[in-house]
């Protein structure tokens, strides 16, 4: 697969149905613009949805799996790429994507975008990032990182470099850019 994307997305049960919905529909048609889709592939929370809309639309889809989380692996996917541990994880979840997509989620999410966030600083990951601010879900990370680019903590050239889109058609858009 040429084109990849990471998304990062919630592993919980208990988020309001909006997040999932949205979730799906940017893999569908992320999936039908040609993009392979990297997660972490496993049946729980948002990740679980988002591997049933691409088992249902024929999307491509990569789970990126720590072995010691075998037992909630995701059946129907594309390819497993297994890992040792959560660190490794990452890296290989955003290895030779042309963009990463925080969906709304938790702390895993968070982590995994701010890292994305800190190594394009460092010019050591070369695509693009997008945080999926549906419904205002991002706001509270927007204004974090603006009252960093205030006190001087980052850069507004890093700041701009993560691209808060209200709709997965946005994220769509801008991908291609
Ligand atoms: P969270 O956003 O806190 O729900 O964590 C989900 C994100 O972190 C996903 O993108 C996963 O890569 C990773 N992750 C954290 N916990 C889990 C879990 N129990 N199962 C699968 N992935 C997880």
């Amino acid at each position: 697969m040429d084109k990849k994307i990471a998304v990062f997305c919630s592993a919980s049960f208990t988020i309001d149905p909006k997040y999932n919905k949205v979730a799906r529909d940017f893999v569908r048609a992320a999936s039908l613009h040609g993009y392979g889709i990297v997660s972490g592939g496993t049946i729980k929370g948002t990740m679980g949805e988002i591997s049933d809309e691409l088992k249902c639309c024929g999307g491509h889809h990569i789970g990126v799996i720590p072995r010691f989380m075998k037992e909630y692996v995701y059946p129907d996917l594309s390819e497993v790429i297994w890992t040792e541990t959560m660190a490794e994880r990452k890296t290989l979840l955003r290895k030779d994507t042309c963009a990463v997509v925080a969906l709304p989620g938790g702390v895993g999410t968070l982590d995994e975008v701010i890292e994305t966030l800190a190594l394009l600083h460092l010019k050591q990951y070369h695509g693009k990032i997008f945080v999926l601010n549906h419904d205002g879900f991002y706001e509270p990370l927007r204004q974090l990182l603006e009252h960093y680019v205030r006190t001087g903590m980052m850069t507004e050239t890093t700041m701009s470099r993560m691209v808060f889109a209200d709709t997965a058609e946005e994220v769509i858009g801008n991908l291609e850019d």
